[in-house]
């Protein structure tokens, strides 16, 4: 594979878009919006300042590495060329078949299309398309020039070769790729989101306050970071979805939301994003003050 197009210039396809850069892939990246792909490139030339910095990287990698990416606010021209296309769009089911029924027509026939979706089912998207074998889910974590991890996550269609293509083509990222079948959640979200949803009930029912709770998780779990704090930086919003997917999907009540977590939303108080969540968040400070709803 030489010729990537990464579709949605976001948080994640500006960190997909980067790391295949950096590993010597030509890469187009594609974005409806001018304004997407001019600060995609600022973030990514801001991250690649920042390895040169720890002397990881060189002024001619960087170069190299921006050289190597064009952009493009239309999907037909942009993949005529790909090997392989992953699509890092808004999480909305009806914009992803749209944007894969478009891969597909404009695609080369050998063409691997890959979605970076948190939620949405892979055999759906590819059901959408005239090529389900060669449809994977390609789930990079964020940041995505740091995380390891890629889930690659088979559709009920995806053939072997796809399969293989794929994993070996992470692992040419530095990534490590680990293989997982179709299901709600995949297995990162089927075991994060009842985390933080269970985080959010012991909250509910008052055995714990905010920080107690995240003080025992990262003290006494060795976690990074509490998961209330997580799923703020995640976006409450972005939660209740895959908790809605995972309860919609597997018609477990187990993972049914925490009405809490639903007010919450339903308020506007959405974590990092918004400013407020379990915690109040001040762009450019990384002091975390717990919301004055829970203090
Ligand atoms: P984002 O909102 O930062 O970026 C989405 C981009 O898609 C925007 O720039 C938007 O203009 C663009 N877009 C919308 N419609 C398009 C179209 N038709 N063609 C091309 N571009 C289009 O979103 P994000 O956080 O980068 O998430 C992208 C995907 O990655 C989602 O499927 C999400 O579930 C998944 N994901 C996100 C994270 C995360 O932590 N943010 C982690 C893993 C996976």
């Amino acid at each position: 594979m030489k010729n990537i197009a990464v579709i949605g210039a976001g948080t994640m396809g500006n960190g997909i878009a980067h790391v295949f850069a950096h590993s010597g892939f030509e890469v187009t990246l594609i974005d409806v919006q001018d304004s997407a792909l001019e600060r995609a490139l600022g973030t990514i030339g801001k991250n690649l300042d920042r390895l040169i910095k720890k002397e990881k990287i060189s002024e001619a990698d960087k170069a190299a590495t921006l050289n190597r990416i064009v952009t493009s606010t239309d999907i037909a021209s942009g993949v005529v060329n790909a090997d392989l296309a992953i699509e890092a769009a808004t999480e909305r089911t009806d914009l992803k078949l749209r944007i894969f029924q478009q891969l597909d027509a404009a695609a080369p026939s050998d063409c691997i299309l890959a979605s970076n979706t948190s939620s949405i089912s892979i055999t759906k998207i590819a059901a959408a398309t005239n090529r389900p074998g060669q449809v994977i889910g390609m789930h990079f974590m964020n940041p995505v020039p740091i995380m390891k991890l890629v889930e690659v996550i088979r559709g009920f269609s995806t053939t072997d070769a796809t399969c293989a293509a794929v994993m070996t083509l992470s692992q040419q990222l530095g990534k490590i790729p680990v293989e997982v079948n179709d299901y709600p959640g995949f297995v990162a979200n089927r075991i994060l989101m009842p985390m933080i949803n269970e985080a959010i009930i012991t909250l509910h029912e008052g055995v714990a306050e905010v920080e107690a709770i995240d003080t025992v998780m990262k003290l006494g779990m060795a976690h990074p970071m509490g998961p209330l704090q997580l799923a703020d930086f995640i976006g409450l919003d972005v939660c209740l979805s895959i908790l809605e997917v995972l309860h919609n999907g597997l018609g477990n009540p187990k993972y049914a939301p925490c009405p809490l977590l639903v007010n919450m939303v339903t308020a506007g108080h959405l974590g990092a994003k918004s400013g407020q969540g379990f915690y109040i968040h001040t762009p450019g400070s990384k002091e975390l003050a717990v919301s004055p709803f829970f203090a």
